[in-house]
């Protein structure tokens, strides 16, 4: 089964537990996306050769604003897996009730793979192939795994060599090209006030609760950095060569100098190397997956040991992962809500592009968790009252406003 027919999975599954009618011609509409662009993008390499790159933008759905996700190179980022990801953006914009659809972006390469100036071409290269399909009120592209600030300034350079200085056509920029600030540790900060309301609702002290992250990249450091400073206890961190552990709690900022410099966790004292499957399977509080898809499955789910399951990244448990899981009573918080800072501080970049402004990090911090909180009650509530796991609570919970949009629009 491919990644996108795993969300609908789900996705049907929800739709029992939605406040509107449902017909099998608005489970049809929600489960199709509405434009999905194939491009093929030519560069030419440092050395001479010419190569071919296949990207994609999946349209999945816009009743409720412009199209809004990231873009994402990966070697396994194909258009299922990028169906997959923008459905998902359609339920985590709607859950948190901003005010956007669903989009996600991607080519399949490897981009440790090609130099500086490689990326910068085929980066290019696929703006201006699919420029048609964006703009500030159709669809704004944002950083996901494998791109970055840099890839967004490149994007918005491009889109602006045709249509003109648009700051608000990508969000996730550099700060001086008119990039929000907190928007880089944005997704980390909303997984840790995730993880913060779970502990005020359980009256849990962070003191007393570790965490395991997979994943040290733009969302696993900076969950790691923002617990750690609110006094949780990091047990292992991983990244894609190794993992670390140590059962007392790793001093983080002494591990964050270690790894800028070494770009490795090779030679960091007072840990044990484990292997990243060895990670998934601590006994921990909370796990964390801060990675790629599918980590957890039906071959490893069995092993998990967390009490709370906190998907950090998109879609990492796959339907069998999510049924085992729920048999072994270990609570999973879905990826729309964990991961949701990232695309909440997108949308006050947009805002601030829109009107020319800036906002203070205080501003942006605090608005943030107002958002995130807001929605984590709500998904935390319909699950108790209604007795459905919190990932069926998220995805109705978007559904619901979805449906009730296109109510609106007329479409149903
Ligand atoms: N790529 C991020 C996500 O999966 C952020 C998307 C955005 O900011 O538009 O949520």
């Amino acid at each position: 089964m491919n990644a996108y027919d795993e969300i609908n999975i789900k996705l049907l599954e929800a739709s029992k537990y939605i406040k509107n009618d449902v017909s099998d011609g608005t489970l049809e509409m929600i489960t199709t996306p509405w434009r999905e662009i194939v491009v093929s993008c030519p560069i030419k390499m440092d050395n001479g050769d010419t190569k071919v790159f296949s990207g994609y933008r999946i349209q999945h759905n816009a009743v409720r604003g412009p199209y809004k996700g990231g873009v994402r190179y990966h070697p396994d980022a194909d258009q299922n897996e990028v169906k997959a990801l923008s459905s998902l953006m359609t339920w985590k914009n709607a859950l948190v009730n901003i005010p956007f659809g669903g989009a996600k972006g991607g080519i399949q390469v490897s981009a440790g793979d090609l130099s500086k100036s490689e990326l910068h071409n085929l980066t290019k290269r696929y703006t201006l192939s699919i420029d048609k399909f964006l703009g500030p009120n159709t669809d704004i592209p944002a950083p996901d795994l494998g791109t970055n600030a840099q890839t967004m300034a490149w994007m918005m350079d491009a889109y602006g060599s045709i249509h003109g200085y648009t700051p608000a056509i990508v969000t996730g920029k550099p700060v001086e090209l008119g990039g929000s600030v907190g928007r880089d540790s944005a997704t980390g900060r909303g997984v840790v006030f995730v993880i913060d309301e779970i502990c005020s609702n359980l009256k849990l002290n962070p003191q007393e609760n570790s965490l395991a992250i997979q994943g040290f990249g733009q969302v696993g450091k900076w969950i790691a950095k923002i617990a750690y400073e609110k006094k949780y206890k990091i047990v292992a961190v991983s990244d894609v060569s190794n993992a670390i552990y140590n059962k007392n709690g790793i001093n983080v900022d002494e591990l964050v100098t270690h790894y800028e410099k070494d770009k490795s966790f090779a030679n960091f004292e007072n840990v044990d190397f484990i292997s990243n499957n060895e990670l998934l399977n601590l006994k921990c509080d909370f796990l964390v997956p801060a990675a790629i898809e599918r980590v957890i499955n039906k071959d490893n789910a069995d092993k998990v040991q967390c009490k709370f399951l906190i998907e950090a990244a998109n879609h990492p448990l796959t339907p069998e992962a999510d049924d085992i899981l729920e048999s072994k009573n270990i609570s999973v918080f879905p990826d729309t809500l964990v991961n949701s800072g990232g695309v909440i501080v997108s949308y006050f970049e947009w805002i601030q592009n829109l009107y020319q402004h800036h906002w203070e990090i205080e501003r942006v911090n605090s608005e943030l968790q107002k958002i995130i909180t807001k929605a984590f009650n709500e998904v935390y509530d319909k699950s108790h009252s209604e007795n459905i796991n919190y990932r069926l609570s998220a995805l109705s919970i978007g559904l619901d406003r979805v449906i009730h949009t296109a109510g609106l629009r007329g479409y149903i």
